[in-house]
Formats: structure tokens, sequence, C-alpha cells
């Protein structure tokens, strides 16, 4: 592994982000302390919009 390349890729297909577009996320969590599920709302970073759209999908479930 090297370090060298720190282009951050698309967390759903892998590919290098050239310009990353912010979708918003929103998934479940499980809490520890409460024990409880939660649902968490996050802003990630994809290389496109239909990247973002499906990984909500695969969230949603
Ligand atoms: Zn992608």
């Amino acid at each position: 592994m090297t370090s060298f390349n720190t282009q951050p890729k698309c967390p759903y297909c892998g590919k290098p982000m050239d310009k990353p577009v912010s979708r918003k996320i929103i998934d479940r969590a499980y809490d520890q302390i409460t024990r409880r599920q939660y649902v968490r709302t996050r802003m990630v970073e994809f290389c496109s919009k239909e990247c973002g759209g499906n990984y909500q999908m695969g969230c949603e479930g």
C-alpha cells in the first residue's frame, strides 16, 4: 500500500472523484449506549449524482 495517491474515491463505484458531488445520505446506525437504532444523516461525496442516488437506495434496502 502506498499513501502517495490521496485522491478521494467514490464510496459507491470506487472511481477517483475529479469533481465530487455532495449528497445527503440517510441511513440507520446502532447506538451502543441506548441500544436502539437511530436515523443518521450525513453528507457524503460521490463521483456523480447517480452514484449518490444508488448509494442511498442501498442504504434504504
Ligand atoms: Zn461513483
